[in-house]
């Protein structure tokens, strides 16, 4: 039971309920009380498990995942400019702000770009995709997002893989607020590079991407890269080498996420992690339901990651003050993005369980009283 008005982390933190960064464990923070030496065996070890451990979540056959520091755009940019050759074209599907984010990438690397948008409670549709191959057979590469964080969707990425599989080409996949709890397997989705990050999902602190490559592909992408920091290729290489970064690793971010690793392994992998944020997703759905608000999505659609919800029109509310009162209760939550409706976001995601989100429900009927709002009914 839920017996105060304030929710905090196992430190005392106040609860993210966003996409990013997010809560994490009280042991993964504390694996960060050591320092390590790049060059260290016991380091090096260490960075190679995790990715190993890492590349096996996706199904691991063929697969290696290649570290990038940064946040996860770093990956994302990566990842395109390492894959898609100079002379290659990408074909960019956008239903939100990260498909919008990879044709600002693909412009500044100067690799030629068509995209397909729908709009942001749409996935694409896979036959439209398919028309749009066969008419352009310039096309060599797509590029996808798993979860579209600006609403919660999730793209049906296996229906995408097949096509563009079927056509001859290239997949792309980010993967950024998907990966780790929701499943995809190597051996039945097709793709060359899927990007991901220490953060979200993985429940690791912020500082390192991922991306999950095929091997075979990878060796052959040597010189693609626009960018020295960014050649996946050339840090797969220096790594398979001597163990060792091209440049200096994040080693508390590294350290941080093996412990993290550790613990998604013993939740259950892929499926248990699923499982939590599912029950998480479900449970703040209903009720803010039951307080009128609405998602954007209907249920086939969301992703268990972060909803949107509708703002609703009640004179009364003021997101401002709703934002304000939740975080002086221990809950943060994240503004809208979206272009089709004003709205907010909670995420799902991180450390949480059933007891926060339920604490976080109590939180919001609270403040909707202290707003003198009835109903989170949407205009
Ligand atoms: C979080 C996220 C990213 C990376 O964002 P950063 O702020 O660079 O970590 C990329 N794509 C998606 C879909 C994301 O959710």
């Amino acid at each position: 039971m839920m017996s105060t008005k304030t929710c905090r982390s196992e430190t005392g933190d106040p609860l993210l309920l966003t996409p990013g960064p997010l809560t994490t464990s009280k042991s993964v923070k504390q694996a960060m009380v050591h320092d390590w030496g790049s060059r260290d065996p016991a380091f090096i070890e260490l960075n190679r498990k995790v990715l190993v451990d890492i590349a096996a979540l996706a199904g691991g056959d063929g697969l290696v995942a290649v570290p990038m520091q940064g946040s996860g755009t770093f990956a994302v940019e990566a990842m395109i400019g390492t894959f898609v050759p100079r002379d290659g074209k990408l074909l960019i599907l956008i239903n939100g702000a990260y498909g919008d984010r990879a044709v600002k990438i693909a412009t500044r690397a100067g690799r030629a770009h068509v995209t397909l948008v729908t709009s942001e409670d749409t996935p694409p549709a896979p036959a439209e995709l398919a028309k749009q191959l066969t008419d352009d057979p310039e096309i060599t590469h797509v590029f996808a997002v798993h979860c579209e964080t600006t609403s919660g969707i999730l793209n049906p990425i296996a229906d995408i893989a097949d096509v563009v599989a079927k056509s001859g080409r290239r997949l792309l996949i980010d993967s950024m607020s998907a990966f780790g709890a929701v499943p995809i397997d190597a051996a039945t989705v097709q793709f060359d590079a899927l990007a991901a990050s220490s953060n979200k999902c993985l429940e690791g602190v912020p500082g390192l991407g991922l991306v999950l490559c095929k091997e075979t592909v990878l060796r052959d992408c040597g010189g693609n890269a626009h960018a020295l920091s960014l050649d996946l290729a050339d840090q797969f290489l220096a790594l398979e080498k001597n163990g060792q970064y091209r440049f200096t690793p994040p080693t508390h971010v590294i350290a941080a996420l093996s412990q993290a690793v550790a613990e998604h392994a013993e939740e259950g992998g892929v499926e248990g992690r699923h499982a939590r944020y599912r029950a998480n997703c479900d449970l703040l759905v209903e009720g803010m339901r039951e307080m009128g608000f609405e998602t954007l999505l209907p249920d086939d659609l969301q992703a268990p990651i972060i909803i949107t919800f509708k703002m609703p029109r009640d004179p009364n509310f003021s997101f401002t003050t709703f934002y304000d009162a939740l975080a002086a209760r221990g809950f943060l939550i994240y503004p809208g993005k979206l272009t089709v409706a004003e709205s907010f976001r909670i995420g799902c995601i991180g450390r949480l369980d059933h007891h926060d989100m339920a604490g976080a429900l109590e939180a919001v009927r609270d403040v909707m009283a202290d707003m003198h709002v009835t109903s989170g009914v949407a205009a």
